[in-house]
């Protein structure tokens, strides 16, 4: 075992304080990692909070991890020492059934391991997550960063990137198709990124009207106010795809409705509260189709930072230190976020209370 340091939530009502824990000795399997930087996702304020019922306490957040592999298992084929690996939301699964043999971690039917607040297989222990020093996952969870320049703005690809990334590649933007991305934020601002590199007319849809600019500047073609009716109405039978990442409850209609003959809308976004039941109307009308979609396989994840390295594509942060998580999840509720927080990990280990 070695001694970890980490900021962790006791409770759901507590802010998240400092944390020392223990990690497991790196198995043959297991690559050790110094954590660098790691992203702030809204996920990590729903588990805080225990906003989705389901949060095993002590819990310490973090699915969006970067750093530098420290020691490798004795079978370990892919990493070396002083590699720059990233982590995203997994880091085991059942390895068995039909999604995992097709790559498809996040499907796992047996229900895959959370980088935080879940339990890995054979154990009993919560999975700790990437607030935090160091932490070791088997190689086979471990993803190799290329785009090495800037590693504090890669580290929200191991989230904020995947889970954009699968379901635009999954239902096939590209040139020709209009796009629409719900929420800038940090999916959101990862989503236009991705669909304008994938070569689709993307469409911004923000309650932010001062997000505009920097949504234009990102690589939206259009930007609509969704509160603004009229703005909403022109674009009325006109979306092939809609990926809606909004952390909140809200009318799903007013998209649903701007999608045309079989059109898509994906929703990534997982609020607290259910969202008002849609009408069935505007579904059948047209064949439109609401789904859902989780993440992505770590395949895909590799394929995607491959993709996001070749088109220069990282997120937009703004780094703090990790006394001021708090005051970012504060922020974070407020929609405002530009458009990532990544938390700089050196700030835990010198104590540092400036951002
Ligand atoms: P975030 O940075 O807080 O962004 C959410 C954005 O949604 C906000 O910036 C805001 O954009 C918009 N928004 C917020 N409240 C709204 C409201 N009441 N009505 C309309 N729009 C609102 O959050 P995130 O980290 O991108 O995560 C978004 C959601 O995805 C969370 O629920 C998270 O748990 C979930 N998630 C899901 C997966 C998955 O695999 N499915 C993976 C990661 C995260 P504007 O200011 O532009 O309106
Ligand atoms: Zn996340």
């Amino acid at each position: 075992m070695s001694q970890a340091q980490g900021y962790a939530a006791q409770s759901a009502d507590q802010p998240l304080a400092p944390f020392s824990f223990e990690r497991r000795e790196p198995g043959a399997h297991d690559v050790q990692i110094d954590i660098l930087f790691c992203g702030v996702c809204h996920s990590d304020l729903h588990t805080a909070r225990n906003e989705w019922n389901n949060t095993l306490y002590p819990s310490v957040p973090g699915h969006e991890i970067v750093g530098t592999v420290t020691a490798v298992g004795a079978h370990v084929k892919n990493f070396k020492v002083g590699d720059s690996v990233g982590v995203g939301c997994m880091v085991d699964s059942c390895q068995h059934c039909a999604p995992c043999d097709a790559g498809e971690e996040s499907y796992c039917e047996n229900g895959f391991t959370g980088t935080y607040n879940g339990n890995l297989y054979g154990g009993s222990e919560n999975t700790q997550g990437g607030y935090s020093d160091h932490i070791v996952v088997n190689e086979k969870f471990v993803l190799k960063v290329s785009h090495t320049e800037n590693l504090a703005a890669v580290a929200p690809l191991l989230c904020a990137g995947i889970t954009t990334y699968s379901p635009l590649a999954h239902w096939k933007v590209g040139p020709g198709k209009k796009v629409g991305i719900v929420g800038l934020g940090g999916l959101g601002h990862m989503g236009v990124k991705i669909a304008h590199a994938m070569g689709a007319h993307v469409v911004l849809f923000t309650t932010s009207a001062n997000k505009k600019d920097d949504a234009l500047r990102l690589g939206a073609d259009e930007v609509v106010v969704s509160k603004n009716e009229d703005e909403m109405a022109a674009h009325a039978n006109s979306f092939d795809f809609i990926l809606n990442t909004v952390a909140a409850p809200h009318n799903l209609d007013a998209f649903l409705t701007l999608l045309k003959w079989d059109g898509t809308m994906t929703l990534v976004g997982v609020p607290a509260e259910p969202h008002p039941a849609p009408s069935v109307f505007n579904l059948v009308m047209k064949r439109r189709q609401l789904a859902g979609s989780l993440i992505g396989g770590i395949r895909e994840t590799q394929e995607m930072l491959d993709f996001c390295a070749k088109h220069g594509i990282v997120s937009d942060i703004e780094q703090i230190a990790i006394q001021n998580i708090n005051d970012a999840y504060e922020r974070m509720l407020k929609s405002d976020v530009k458009y990532r927080f990544v938390i700089d990990m050196q700030s835990l280990k010198q104590g540092q209370t400036a951002a």
